[in-house]
């Protein structure tokens, strides 16, 4: 045993479950520090949104980067090479290790918002021995509809990101479904221009480098493939709602795609 205190840290994405994680701890844990590991790449509804809780919570969010340099700098140093869901050097650098640094060696619970429906996610990323997960959602048996509802009660309600998008994280992140490229055209038209200068394409040996898995983010926007998109999605969305037959609670718990995969825990929840 040792007598040094523990910290204890929560990691918020900007995303609904960490918020909701947050509204449940502030009263149990007064002494939280609340992080946010910042890309600099993310949406300004995520900024408003931190800015908001960091009211709710009466306390400071840490918001921690990368000291070894931004997203564009990380880039140029890997030659262009895009980050994936194969190569996430992105989240290596520009959320764990701050995260890491922040905690330094101290002894800290680190408080993740798996929800009780979604126990397949458990896994820290972090591989510290000095830090330890916790998920206060699955020992409460919080589910996707408690969180809904804790983040309503709260007057926070949801991102406002979330009418176009299902996930937390940079603007251009590759784990975003097509129609939520389409979202981001529509939403933010200059993130999509800035998202489509980092694509790269070799006319001599063909080799490209796209976000999206083979089509360009300049493919991705001509008007009869955004039509094709959005009918694509139209249609899953009314089997979705046949097969739930107009429970909007269920429905909400199905169609928002965070069980799709992975994606990125510590961006996404
Ligand atoms: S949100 Fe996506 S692009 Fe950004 S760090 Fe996470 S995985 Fe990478």
């Amino acid at each position: 045993m040792t007598d040094q205190p523990i910290r204890h840290i929560l990691s918020l994405s900007g995303g609904k479950d960490s918020t909701a994680l947050a509204i449940l701890m502030r009263d149990r844990i007064p002494e939280m520090e609340y992080i946010f590991c910042d890309t600099e790449q993310e949406l300004p509804e995520t900024y408003e949104y931190l800015d908001r809780l960091e009211v709710y919570l009466g306390k400071k969010i840490e918001k921690l980067t990368y000291e070894g340099g931004g997203f564009e700098e990380l880039l140029q140093a890997r030659r262009g090479f895009l980050p994936s869901a194969q190569a996430r050097w992105c989240t290596e650098l520009l959320k764990i290790k701050p995260f890491e640094k922040y905690v330094g060696d101290d002894i800290c619970y680190s408080y993740i918002g798996i929800r009780a429906d979604e126990q397949h996610r458990k896994g820290y990323i972090s591989t510290k021995p000095n830090i330890i997960a916790q998920y206060p959602f699955i020992e409460a048996e919080i589910n996707k509809p408690d969180v809904f509802r804790m983040l309503e009660e709260s007057g926070l309600g949801i991102p406002k990101y979330y009418e176009w998008r299902s996930r937390s994280g940079c603007y251009f992140c590759f784990f975003q479904q097509r129609v939520e490229w389409v979202g981001l055209l529509e939403n933010h038209p200059d993130l999509y221009e800035k998202a489509k200068k980092f694509e790269k394409e070799n006319s001599e040996t063909g080799e490209r480098y796209t976000w999206a898995a083979r089509e360009s983010l300049n493919e991705l926007q001509v008007p009869s493939r955004v039509a094709t998109i959005k009918e694509e999605h139209l249609h899953r969305q009314e089997m979705l709602n046949a097969r739930f037959k107009g429970n909007q609670t269920l429905n909400q718990v199905f169609n928002d795609d965070d069980s799709a995969d992975e994606g990125c825990l510590i961006c996404h929840l």
